[in-house]
């Protein structure tokens, strides 16, 4: 028998039990290991016995699972992982099994406990944003416009959703049209601008062909990617806990877009398929009155709005604009970066910083910075006592990858036409700019049209290149993070210069808080991507000796 003398559980598993536990976890002995070979619920329903069990979880696991016959865990388990059907029975088993075991011990965190990988495939960009405005717990990966073109026919279609409601209303045929025109400019300014695009910036000695040929590829699809309507289809994967997803269901259930709440349906079929019980209260009573809530309020706000709020303006030029930030920061960091070090309470250190010499603040707030030898050094949380509301105007393209952070509150407004579209200079440069907005103009018009009858639905027909505004607070972590990360020259133009900007803006304010944000590239490069191909060669030689 072995005895694991260092394990402060004392646990003792005889050779049979090892035997037992072996296929299940990754160490028997060591007190770090994994679970392997087991449903995400089962894996959920065991990690949830710790806050009620003073045993070991190798130890529940044996004895509450593997060698309980009542618990149907060999059952779950036995089913070969080749056999798709049996696969199915296993989770329906554990689902079960899970209940019998978290009835009486759940509570909502529970369902963090266990996660899936979820493919939605063929979706649209509204689609996807919906998707992606999930924060805490989900990881979502999208097709890229940078990398992929988006110029291929299915069937002889393009790939855009041709929405339902629109679809059955008088738009229609103006709908398809102007998408169609939309896709067609695309595809047929690919190779003019990418030639133009070569002749602009020709290989430089030393840059292999294939590093040129990517960036300048890339630097196409970017330049085109505004003539992309909001309805065209992409693929996003997402990874998430099983509680993100039910949220993430919830919403997208209470949608007033028929593609969103089918993407919900979906969804659940997948997910109920993998850790079923950690989603199946956005479809029950309580997920329908969670749905009804936010539908609710979400109407009712926006008419009280429309009632109150009449003849407003609107701006046309791309800005970005720090609204609020807190004039006292600098006192709220150093307070907190004091704090840890004393013991006394944080009004008191509050009073410290607010009487401290400037230069003495000034001090405290480098020493914290430090050395950053690179973004990844990211100041502490007494960074996150300074809080920035900014509003932007910008092209939806931007907005786009933007709302990929989450480390922060954002919130847009309609998909609309209202502030006009950004032509990239460079298409301009080319002789290219008349054909560009000839489609962006008659799409605006559908949209505009489509809009004054079917509003929420007249946002898949906005292009990339229109601007929407959105709102963004966040803390100065998430400035440095966001602003050092948005302004790497691989970037794409449009958000780059809303990160330089939001860098700028911070730094007029707070230059001592902003002075350590040492990695905000301010420059401009015609060709983004460029450099960063040229590491990939020298990653490539380097993998392969020469
Ligand atoms: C040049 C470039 C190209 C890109 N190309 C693509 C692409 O082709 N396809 C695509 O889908 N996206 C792409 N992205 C978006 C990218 O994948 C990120 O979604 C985006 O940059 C947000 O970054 P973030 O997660 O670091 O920031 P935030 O969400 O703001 O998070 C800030 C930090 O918090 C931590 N954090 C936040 N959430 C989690 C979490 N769930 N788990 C662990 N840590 C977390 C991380 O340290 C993170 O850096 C690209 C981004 C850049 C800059």
């Amino acid at each position: 028998m072995h005895t694991n003398t260092s394990d402060p559980w004392g646990d003792h598993f005889s050779d049979a039990e090892r035997a037992l536990l072996a296929p299940f976890v990754t160490d028997i002995d060591a007190p770090v290991f994994g679970l392997r070979n087991m449903p995400e619920v089962v894996r959920g329903a065991l990690f949830s016995r710790y806050s009620r069990s003073d045993k070991s979880l190798r130890r529940i696991l044996l004895d509450e699972f593997i060698q309980a016959p009542e618990s149907g865990f060999q059952a779950i388990v036995a089913t070969s992982a080749d056999d798709a059907a049996s696969q199915v029975v296993a989770v329906r088993q554990a689902e079960a099994f899970y209940e019998r075991v978290l009835i009486g011990y759940g509570d909502d965190s529970v369902a963090e406990l266990g996660g899936a990988h979820i493919a939605c495939e063929s979706v649209s960009n509204i689609a996807a944003k919906a998707l992606e405005e999930s924060r805490i717990g989900l990881s979502p990966l999208e097709k890229s416009t940078r990398y992929v073109a988006f110029n291929r026919k299915v069937g002889g279609r393009y790939r855009y959703l041709r929405e339902a409601t629109i679809m059955a209303s008088s738009h229609a045929a103006a709908f398809e049209l102007a998408m169609d025109n939309l896709f067609d400019t695309y595809a047929a300014l690919i190779e003019p601008v990418l030639a133009a695009v070569r002749a602009h910036s020709p290989r430089e000695n030393g840059v292999s062909e294939r590093a040129y040929a990517s960036a300048t590829r890339a630097k196409a699809l970017d330049l085109l990617r505004g003539l992309l309507p909001m309805a065209t289809l992409t693929n996003v994967g997402l990874f998430g806990n099983g509680r993100a997803f039910e949220y993430l269901l919830t919403r997208l259930y209470a949608s007033p877009l028929v593609e969103l709440t089918g993407l919900a349906g979906a969804m659940q079929r997948a997910l109920d398929d993998q850790i079923p019980s950690f989603v199946k209260r956005a479809k029950s009573q309580r997920g329908r009155d969670h749905q009804q809530y936010l539908r609710a309020t979400q109407q009712a706000v926006r008419a009280l709005v429309e009632e109150m709020v009449t003849g407003h303006g609107a701006e046309s030029e791309s800005s970005v604009q720090l609204i609020a930030f807190d004039p006292d920061a600098e006192q709220r960091v150093v307070a907190a970066i004091l704090y840890p070090h004393l013991d006394v309470a944080l009004a008191e250190a509050r009073t410290l910083a607010e009487e401290m010499p400037a230069n003495e603040r000034a001090a405290l707030i480098r020493t914290y910075t430090g050395e950053r030898g690179s973004r990844f050094h990211r100041p502490g949380r007494a960074f996150e006592e300074a809080r920035y509301t900014f509003d932007v105007l910008a092209d939806i393209g931007a907005y786009r990858d933007l709302q990929r952070h989450r480390m922060l509150t954002q919130e847009r407004q309609r998909f609309g036409i209202r502030h006009g579209y950004v032509v990239p200079p460079e298409i301009d440069e080319f002789g290219l700019g008349a054909p560009f907005r000839a489609a962006l103009e008659r799409a605006g018009e559908v949209a505009a049209a489509i809009a004054a009858e079917l509003p929420e639905q007249s946002q898949y027909a906005v292009p990339l290149a229109y601007r929407v505004r959105w709102r963004i607070t966040m803390n100065l972590r998430e400035v440095y993070h966001l602003c050092e990360l948005r302004s790497t020259p691989q970037g794409h133009p449009g958000y780059r210069r809303v990160a330089q900007e939001m860098y700028r803006q911070v730094a007029a304010v707070h230059p001592i808080l902003a002075e350590g944000m040492r990695f905000v590239d301010m420059a401009d490069y015609p060709l983004e991507r460029l450099e960063a191909e040229r590491r990939l060669d020298e990653k490539m030689r380097m993998r392969d000796g020469s």
